[in-house]
């Protein structure tokens, strides 16, 4: 275990498990065993480090089977929110006080312990979420580099910032934290967004309540645990499961809290965002709000791109966890150019993807998170079957799970519904170009602005790009998921969000305020 933090190893990005090693692939076997042994079990809130049972419960279901119930979390009423509230203002009063080297140590010890543990995070995303394994473990990977990275973030942060001199005067700034922080994270990074927001809210001074996505609230109970098992002070990390709907509004209303931490759907991001503006009775502060949100990618693939890896990067980048990624490709927008060739390869690229149990390591998708996920899909289905030509997928597999086609619906018109909104599923847009100009103003047509990517074999392009292409994260001759911390900070701009980059070396200041001290000498 890390404990001697002046001799930190440099930030290295987690190594993704390669599950076609039979060693790997047996212990996968082995934690998904056991997770399923512990299907059923009781996960309480804890407030002020003490554990609470309520009788009302929020049961986490196996999107792939959902008569499994992976947990059961307890559900905090408004009055238990409140108290989480008030128990996050107390520990703030010593929190605040330890130094960003103690801060980081519980970072540190945590991601260790994930690491000790990975495979039993990774078989718990499987079942909770419907993660095939890899995507299970680059979740779990990129969880631990936010542990690891934010630390070392922290420790930066805490070494001095000149100031200009000046005669007569002693000066220096410090960032110290702000208060009570709101984290709330969606269900489809289920470990590494939920606790990198929790982490760099923490080990930035602040205290906070953790209200998990309904959806993914299991492994959140387990990251508390965690945190308990490392000695984090009692009242840091409040845990307050509770739909969204009904205590929401109650948490980032409250006059106690500074500062929300979101990532989630355009529609609650900015209803949080208005809400929290507005101040209450007993409020000191304007409220911070750091919100991430949706996104509508597009891929584009120019005349002069190698068609070949431009299928490959659109199919994985669409496909890969279902296109429930943020960062999903929902639009591939292509050169007339090439666009029947592309699209012929396309279909039959698409025609190798298994989908089914994401127990089995053979299939490349699983189910959609939840039912209604699965409703919402499929509406979106029927819509693009009239807004454009459907090439491939389209149906549920399975009556049990909700499991969906990967579906590839061509010749679609850059307004059309399916082209603007986020659909968040196995569903791609493929929208022709008439030449380079026009994809380009195609890709910024919609209101976000998340991420995006381009084939080309043309620097000419590449620089067009670098300067138009308005997204938070812009890559070439790659596929447009799979951002890595500290290599590609991630966050995008417009309705994406408020343009933080989480993993990025101006995260932590969001959790922060600057304090300059002057003094005559
Ligand atoms: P939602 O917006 O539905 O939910 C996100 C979180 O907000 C959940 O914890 C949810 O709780 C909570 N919530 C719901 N209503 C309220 C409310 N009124 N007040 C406070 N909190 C509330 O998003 P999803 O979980 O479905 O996540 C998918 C979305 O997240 C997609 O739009 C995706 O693009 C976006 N996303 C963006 C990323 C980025 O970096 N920009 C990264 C990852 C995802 P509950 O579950 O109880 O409803």
């Amino acid at each position: 275990m890390t404990t001697t933090l002046d001799r930190i190893a440099p930030f290295k990005n987690e190594v993704i498990k390669n599950f076609t090693d039979p060693a790997d692939a047996a212990q996968m076997q082995a934690a998904i065993a056991a997770v399923r042994n512990r299907f059923n079990e009781h996960y309480p809130l804890v407030i002020d480090g003490q554990k609470i049972e309520t009788e009302k419960k929020i049961r986490s279901i196996n999107p792939a089977n959902p008569d499994e119930v992976v947990g059961l979390t307890s559900s905090a009423s408004k009055e238990q929110a409140q108290e989480a509230i008030a128990a996050a203002a107390r520990a703030f009063e010593s929190w605040k006080k330890t130094t960003p080297q103690e801060r980081a140590s519980y970072l540190f010890k945590a991601a260790e312990l994930i690491r000790q543990r990975r495979y039993h995070y990774d078989a718990l995303l499987v079942l909770e979420v419907g993660k095939t394994w890899p995507e299970a473990d680059g979740d779990v990977a990129e969880a631990i580099d936010f542990l690891e990275y934010y630390g070392r973030e922290m420790l930066r942060y805490a070494q001095p910032h000149p100031v200009v001199p000046i005669d007569g005067e002693q000066n220096e700034m410090v960032y110290i934290p702000l208060g009570v922080g709101a984290v709330i994270p969606p269900w489809n990074f289920a470990a590494a967004i939920m606790m990198g927001m929790t982490a760099a809210a923490i080990v930035a001074g602040n205290t906070v309540v953790l209200k998990p996505s309904s959806d993914s609230a299991i492994v959140a109970a387990w990251f508390v645990d965690l945190l308990h098992e490392i000695g984090l002070p009692k009242g840091v990390v409040n845990f307050i499961p509770g739909s969204g709907s009904v205590i929401g509004d109650l948490i980032v209303s409250h006059p106690q809290i500074r500062f929300i931490s979101f990532t989630g759907s355009k529609e609650v991001g900015l209803h949080i965002n208005e809400l929290a503006a507005k101040p209450q009775p007993g409020q000191k502060w304007i409220k911070r709000v750091v919100a991430e949100m949706g996104g509508k990618d597009s891929i584009i693939v120019a005349a002069d791109a190698d068609v070949d890896a431009a299928v490959e990067g659109v199919a994985v980048s669409a496909f890969g966890f279902q296109g429930q990624k943020c960062s999903a490709c929902s639009r591939a927008i292509v050169d007339e150019k090439i666009y029947d060739e592309f699209l012929d390869k396309l279909k039959t690229r698409v025609a190798k993807i298994a989908v089914g149990d994401p127990t089995d390591p053979k299939n490349y998708m699983g189910p959609v998170v939840n039912e209604s996920a699965l409703k919402s899909i499929s509406e979106y289905i029927e819509v693009g079957k009239k807004e454009g030509r459907l090439v491939t997928g389209g149906n549920r597999v399975g009556e049990k799970g909700f499991f969906l086609e990967p579906t590839v619906i061509a010749d679609v018109d850059p307004q059309a519904r399916i082209s603007q909104e986020e659909i968040f599923g196995p569903v791609v847009a493929i929208i022709k170009a008439k030449d380079f100009n026009d994809a380009m103003e195609i890709a910024n047509n919609t209101e976000f602005g998340l991420t995006g990517s381009l084939y080309t074999s043309d620097e000419q392009k590449i620089k067009r790009a670098k300067e138009d292409f308005f997204v938070g994260n812009l890559y070439f001759n790659r596929k447009s998921t799979g951002a890595m911390v500290g290599a590609h900070p991630f966050g995008g701009f417009n309705m994406s969000g408020t343009d933080s980059k989480a993993g990025g070396p101006d995260y932590l200041l969001l959790f922060m305020q600057a304090k300059s001290i002057s003094r005559k000498v």
